[in-house]
Formats: C-alpha cells, sequence, structure tokens
C-alpha cells in the first residue's frame, strides 16, 4: 500500500477542520514531471470551527509549494469557502477558480437568484440575531435554523477573492451541468461537470419524495418538509384572528399558536434557503488515469435528481472509484438511487462531518450504508483526534481501512494507479 506519492499514485487529503470541506486532491505526470493540485472547498462554519483553519492553509501551501492548477469553491456557504483568505493565497501561483453558475456576475437568472438569497439571509439573520441579543431561550430547532443562515450571511470577502482569481490572474469560470472540460494543465485529467443544473425547478425541489432518502426508518415525516416553497409567500402567511377564534382556544392558547406558528415558518424559511444554496454546489466527476472521482460538494436532492434522470447515470455511478460524501453526511444529500448504483466495494468514501452544530449530521443509516457499499473504506473526519485541539468526537476507529493513512490533522486516501 502506498503512503506517500509518486508518479502511479493519486493522494485525496481530507482536512479535519471542524464542520467544513477542505480537499486536496494531487495528481500525479508522467515520469518524474511532479504533480498538480487541485483544491475542492476551504471553509469552515462559525459554530462548528475547532481552530485548525490556519494551519491547514499552510500545509496546503507547504506540500504544493504554493502552486494549484485549480480552486474549486463548491458554493457560497462559509463552511466551504471562509478559508479562502485573500492574503494567503494571494500568494499561491492559482491557474483557474471555479464556481457554480449561480456565482456568474453576469448571468441575469443568477443574478436575480442571488439577490433573493442575500436579501433573505439578511433579514433572518437580523431576525435571529435580535432575537440572541434579548437573551430569550431559544428552541433547538431555532438554533438550527440560526446556524444555517449564519452559514450564508458575511462570506464576502473569500467571494470577492475567489472572483477576483485572488488577484494573482487566475482564470474565474462559472460551471453547470452538462459542461465537460480537459484542463490544459492537468494532462491525462478529464472532468464533467454534473450539477448544478440551470433548471429553477430542480433548484426549488428541496427533499427527495418518499422512499429516495435515508431518512424515514418509520415511514413518513419527511412530508412537511416538502411543503416548503422558499420563493413563494407562504412563509409571510401568518393565521387570521378569524382562523384562530374558529378553534375556539383560550386568549393564551390562541396567542402561543401563533406565536409557533409564526416562528415555525421562519425556520423553516432559514432550512429551506440552506438547502437552495446547497444545491447550487457545483458537482465535479473526475476522470484521470482510470478513476473517477465524484465530488458533489453539498449537493442536496434537487441537485442530484437532475443528472440522475439522465441516461448515462448509471454508467457514471457503476464506474466511480471515490465518493467526496455530500453535504456531511445529512439526510438528504446522497440519494438511495446514487448510493445503491455505486459498485460494491469498488470505491471508498470520505466525509468531513461532525455533529456541531447540527446533531442530525451525519446520518447513522447512511453512514452504515456507506460502510457496507464501500466494503468498509469510509471514513469519517471526526473519528481523527487531534494533539491540543478540543473537538467534537466521532467514533473511535481502531484501523484504517486499506489506503487510508491518518496525518495530524488530515487523513490521505491513496489510490494506486
Ligand atoms: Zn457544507
Amino acid at each position: 500500500m502506498p503512503d506517500e506519492l509518486d508518479s502511479n499514485t493519486i493522494r485525496i487529503r481530507m482536512y479535519r477542520v471542524g464542520f467544513g470541506d477542505c480537499f486536496l486532491v494531487s495528481l500525479p505526470l508522467t515520469g518524474d514531471a511532479g504533480f498538480r493540485h487541485i483544491l475542492v472547498d476551504c471553509g469552515v462554519h462559525g459554530k462548528g470551527n475547532i481552530g485548525t483553519m490556519d494551519e491547514v492553509v499552510d500545509n496546503i501551501g507547504t506540500i504544493t509549494d504554493k502552486k494549484l492548477a485549480i480552486v474549486i469553491a463548491t458554493h457560497a456557504h462559509q463552511d466551504h469557502i471562509s478559508g479562502f483568505n485573500p492574503e494567503k493565497f494571494g500568494k499561491f501561483q492559482i491557474g483557474e477558480v471555479w464556481m457554480p453558475w449561480t456565482e456568474d456576475p453576469k448571468d441575469a437568472k443568477a443574478a436575480t437568484l442571488k439577490k433573493k438569497h442575500v436579501a433573505l439571509a439578511a433579514q433572518l439573520n437580523d431576525h435571529f440575531e435580535a432575537q440572541a441579543f434579548s437573551g430569550a431561550r431559544v428552541s433547538k430547532s431555532r438554533a438550527a435554523a440560526a446556524a444555517a443562515v449564519a452559514n450564508l450571511v458575511a462570506n464576502k470577502t473569500s467571494l470577492q477573492a475567489l472572483h477576483s482569481g485572488f488577484g494573482v490572474d487566475a482564470r474565474v469560470r462559472f460551471l453547470k451541468a452538462g459542461d465537460s472540460l480537459q484542463s490544459g494543465d492537468v494532462p491525462g485529467l478529464s472532468l464533467k461537470v454534473l450539477g448544478p443544473p440551470t433548471d429553477e425547478k430542480f433548484l426549488a425541489k428541496m427533499d427527495p419524495p418518499a422512499g429516495h432518502s435515508y431518512l424515514r426508518l418509520d415511514g413518513n415525516r419527511v412530508e412537511s418538509a416538502n411543503q416548503l416553497r422558499p420563493f413563494s409567500s407562504k412563509w409571510e402567511i401568518k393565521p387570521t384572528d378569524s382562523d384562530l377564534q374558529n378553534l375556539r382556544l383560550s386568549e393564551a392558547e390562541r396567542k402561543r399558536i401563533k406565536d409557533e406558528v409564526a416562528s415555525d415558518s421562519l425556520d423553516g424559511l432559514a432550512f429551506a434557503l440552506d438547502k437552495a444554496i446547497n444545491n447550487t454546489s457545483v458537482v465535479t466527476l473526475f476522470a484521470f488515469r482510470g478513476q473517477v472521482l465524484l465530488f458533489p460538494g453539498d449537493a442536496q436532492y434537487g441537485n442530484w435528481e437532475a443528472w440522475l434522470q439522465q441516461s448515462d447515470a448509471a454508467d457514471i455511478l457503476s464506474s466511480v472509484t471515490f465518493l467526496k460524501v455530500a453535504h456531511h453526511g445529512s439526510v438528504n444529500a446522497t440519494p438511495k438511487d446514487a448510493l445503491e448504483q455505486m459498485s460494491p466495494g469498488k470505491f471508498a468514501a470520505m466525509v468531513s462531518t461532525q455533529s456541531t452544530p447540527w446533531p442530525s449530521i451525519p446520518r447513522g443509516p447512511l453512514m452504515d450504508r456507506l460502510k457496507q457499499q464501500t466494503k468498509n473504506k469510509t471514513i469519517r473526519s471526526d473519528s481523527l483526534a487531534i494533539k491540543d485541539i478540543k473537538a467534537p468526537k466521532g467514533p473511535v476507529v481502531s484501523k484504517l481501512p486499506s489506503g487510508f493513512v491518518k496525518g495530524d490533522f488530515w487523513y490521505d486516501y491513496f489510490i494506486k494507479l
């Protein structure tokens, strides 16, 4: 088993950042011409930050000699882009920066969508912060909703850095489903972009229909979430007084219901907005010397569904040899349809995750199924203990599966070509 790079080995490094994603893919050139490096996301959620990001970026600089062929920012969430510090990355040599089409300032549809997202997020964030400031007790659901919104605001510096190509002449591209690219700078690499779709109908589909996720052990909890329509006026509708009168409740009960409904609809909106941004994730399929690596960002069902319907989806899925598990292993980011079509034992999986700030992540049944499908070649970032760092603990791994190697604050997966 290889444990260092050579001209016949791919290395995928998953950094432990806390709740976030930072993956470095290193591809060998033929002979002793060295390596090309691709960075897929670099961010951590403010409420799930374990304080390793500075060291992570320094490590990326050291092992790549500050040369990155491609930087991919899958979507505009803090936990994927907050580490793109312009000062640090401004000292790198960067070939290309890729973002989803929804970030393209020249695309009218993207600009409208983005304006709406930003305005909604700001409004929600103000509301949640005011509540936190007032010292009022907040429900678990409200805290989770507030964490979802916090993930979306205050990303300006990183976004500007990405849009400007880090001020180092990197070529900035905006990608959509159906694009396929050859990278001149990485001989032998071809890329297929599977998402995000451009059709708003898909972006609006936030949750899987019954039977498509690993959520329901007991049948039918998901439907209420399906009714969320983030861009409609649904969330603004409050029960009218006459509606409440008809219920013949006491004044105090009426007030409680009214408050609860209002607050639920706000939480619902926050979660729906979170999913909408996740669904803008660039989904990239790398093909390199017979290996097929799938990086779906935080794509949730609406994004996956668009390409799962296509005729080549089964071929693509069965050929995958490495999977970056989407959205930290959450409930509806790895459709059953997709995972069941991957070839058992033929692929390995990495999950960058921890259960702070969202205790429902990662989803247990999904983690179990991943282990079965990969024949145990699945690793979670939170199973790694880091010296002098206090961090939420995932399951202890006594023996790493073959191909995986533990580092100071990362896991490597080596693929022999
Ligand atoms: Zn994320």
